[in-house]
């Protein structure tokens, strides 16, 4: 919309402004059977496949993972969290066959050195699947596909820009009353009648409902003042 023209120069600079980079790259992985994890002894209730596994051993560890992508190099050993949707609807992947979805980080949206589409996503798929071998033994070799999504992958498929999965960074110069941008914390857009809802305004990412709870609290109390008609858009700048 706004390479339509006609909005005020101020709210063009300040979108032009906005940041959304990422370091978040999916990795989905088709198995031959489900990873037993070395810290599950069965003494406990509970399928440990229907929960999340993650790989997140220390504070360190994380922040070893994020100094890499300072850097613009893939986390040597990343964060990686896993779940098993077949598990819960096995005609996801053939009889007996499963797949893991692994949300993981840090992968930098341009890699200092090398490419993604030049070897990058296997190595990178290489680690991940490394680190849940460490701690599922069984994991390495029960891989029988492998997709990885990459930050830009997930922006041209998904319109999600720089792969922020908060729609947009989340730093105090992009929270509060500068989220998405000052002056339009309140859900408002500069054409009348139009608002914004979603990570990308306040308060921000997470699944909680709350932007467009607020908007459409805002758009409602405009329109009965105004008594003039409502369109809620998703943000996306
Ligand atoms: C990989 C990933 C992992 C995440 N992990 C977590 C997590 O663990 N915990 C957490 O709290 N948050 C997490 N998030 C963030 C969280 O998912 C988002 O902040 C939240 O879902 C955003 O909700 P939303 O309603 O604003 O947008 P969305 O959930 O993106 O919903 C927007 C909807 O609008 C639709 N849409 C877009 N354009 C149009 C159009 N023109 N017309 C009609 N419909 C349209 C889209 O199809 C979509 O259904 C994650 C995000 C990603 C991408």
């Amino acid at each position: 919309m706004r390479r339509s023209g006609g909005w005020p120069a101020e709210v063009v600079r300040d979108i032009n402004r906005f940041q959304s980079r990422s370091g978040s790259v999916k990795v989905n992985l088709g198995l031959s059977e489900l990873p037993k994890p070395k810290a599950w002894d069965g003494s406990m209730p509970g399928d440990p496949h229907t929960g999340i596994m993650s790989i997140s051993p220390s504070v360190e560890y994380l922040e070893r993972a994020w100094d890499d992508a300072k850097y613009g190099r893939m986390s040597e050993h990343p964060y990686v969290e896993c779940v098993f949707p077949t598990v819960f609807e096995p005609d996801l992947a053939p009889e007996g066959k499963h797949i893991a979805l692994c949300f993981t980080q840090f992968g930098p949206f341009e890699l200092a050195e090398g490419s993604w589409d030049d070897g990058g996503r296997d190595e990178y798929a290489r680690r991940v699947i490394s680190a849940l071998n460490d701690a599922s033994p069984n994991f390495e070799a029960a891989v029988e596909h492998v997709e990885v999504l990459t930050p830009k992958d997930i922006e041209d498929r998904f319109g999600l820009l720089g792969c922020n999965i908060f729609q947009g960074d989340m730093n105090p110069e992009q929270m509060f009353s500068f989220r998405p941008i000052p002056g339009y914390a309140d859900y408002r857009t500069p054409v009348a009648g139009l608002y914004m809802c979603g990570s990308g305004t306040h308060p921000g990412g997470g699944v909680m409902a709350v932007p467009g709870y607020n908007a459409s609290r805002s758009s409602s109390a405009t329109s009965a003042a105004t008594n003039s008609p409502v369109v809620t858009a998703p943000s996306r700048s």
